[in-house]
């Protein structure tokens, strides 16, 4: 078997198309969405995901506005400038770019987010509320797995789904997602005895480790649908994902390249998250 490849980018392109006629919608009625990206310091990689959004918005007609902040920025300073977006009429979605640096409590600031501008769904009200299955707002790369899977056109209901990864913006909530679809759902992680004879129960399985080609055909059973979230850069600087894409390609059904997979849908995810925080905070 060589599995499907899930084109993100595709699929990407696909919502992202269906969100530019929404907006051009809410335009119609005098409403622009609208995002602000605060981004502290000047780490390399913050600053490309940072440009990465803004494109993103620019292309389906989305405001957006990038405030920098040096690395010196106090927590009283940033979480000032987070109330002056928690008011600002014209921005529907706060988003600060993590990580910040270590005198920086990012708790104390996502907690200072209004939670219906959390458009990271981070904050402590949207995780309850995704928990118990209450209209969050949800966090932008499970939401965006969740739709990718959807996408295979494959019920999800009754299904084994094994995540490997149990961090608070991709294992734990994509886990509770696949839960509220009815699939039977293991969580892995470091401590997991034998990962191996977990993953290969998996009719789903969803790596999100952060190590470099972890998974190998040997983890899959034969007709999965392999969703690898990790990124990771080679020694010779090529990025790549958890799981070994070629071999795992002959045994899965689908399967998610890196880059191309899930990436591009994080930020769709995004932008789809503004424009719910746009119509609700309008009411609209
Ligand atoms: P974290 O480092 O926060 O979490 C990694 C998780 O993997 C932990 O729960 C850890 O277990 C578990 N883990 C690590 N090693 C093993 C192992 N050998 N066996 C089983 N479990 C293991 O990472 P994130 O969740 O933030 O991100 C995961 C990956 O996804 C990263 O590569 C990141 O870059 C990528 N990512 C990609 C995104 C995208 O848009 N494409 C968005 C977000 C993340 P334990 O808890 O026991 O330590």
């Amino acid at each position: 078997m060589s599995a499907t490849i899930l084109d993100g980018k595709e699929i990407a392109a696909d919502i992202r198309s269906e969100i530019k006629s929404e907006v051009e919608e809410l335009k119609q009625k005098g409403i622009t969405p609208g995002l602000t990206v605060v981004l502290v310091g000047d780490n390399p990689a913050s600053q490309s995901y940072v440009r990465a959004k803004a494109r993103a918005c620019e292309e389906v007609g989305i405001y957006s506005e990038v405030i920098r902040k040096p690395s010196t920025i106090t927590q009283q300073e940033l979480l000032d400038q987070i109330a002056d977006l928690n008011e600002n009429p014209n921005i529907h979605g706060i988003l600060v770019q993590l990580p910040l640096p270590d005198h920086i409590s990012e708790r104390a600031v996502i907690d200072a987010i209004r939670v219906e501008k959390d458009v990271d769904g981070f904050h402590p009200l949207n995780v309850g509320n995704l928990v118990i299955g209450n209209g969050a707002m949800l966090p932008c790369t499970p939401y965006g797995i969740i739709e990718m899977i959807k996408r295979t056109g494959t019920e999800i209901a009754g299904k084994n789904a094994v995540v490997v990864g149990r961090s608070n913006i991709v294992g734990k909530p994509v886990s509770m997602l696949l839960l509220h679809e009815n699939a039977t759902v293991s969580i892995c992680h470091s401590r997991t005895r034998d990962l191996k004879e977990m993953t290969r129960q998996a009719d789903i399985l969803v790596v999100a480790a952060g190590r470099e080609g972890m998974v190998g055909k040997e983890h899959i059973k034969p007709g999965a649908i392999v969703i690898d979230v990790g990124v990771n850069r080679t020694a010779e600087g090529k990025l790549t994902g958890d799981v070994r894409f070629d071999e795992a390609r002959e045994v899965a059904s689908y399967i998610t390249p890196v880059p191309g997979g899930v990436g591009p849908m994080t930020i769709t995810m995004l932008l789809k998250n503004t424009l719910t925080a746009a119509k609700q905070i309008e009411s609209v």
